[in-house]
């Protein structure tokens, strides 16, 4: 059976495990909710400068997200 490699941790993970494929990038399910609030969201901009967005409430990575921007948040505070 053939294993893939995941882009972000560098693991190799079976078919199962694996959450995202485009091209040559490949993510497992361990790495797929800070691969999708880093490069895949298209809200999260918005959501760091207007806020919350509506549709983020029913996203499935909202509470990565959450700590995502959050940890944003601690970054520039310590400039
Ligand atoms: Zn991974």
């Amino acid at each position: 059976m053939s294993t893939f490699r995941c882009s972000v941790c560098g693991r190799e993970v079976r078919f199962i495990d694996v959450a995202y494929v485009h091209r040559d990038v490949v993510v497992c399910r361990d790495c797929m909710p800070k691969y999708y609030v880093r490069y895949l969201c298209r809200a999260i901009s918005k959501r760091i400068s207007e806020g919350e967005q509506p549709a983020c409430r029913y996203c499935r990575y909202y509470d990565e997200c959450t700590r995502y921007i959050r940890g944003l948040r601690d970054k520039t505070s310590d400039k």
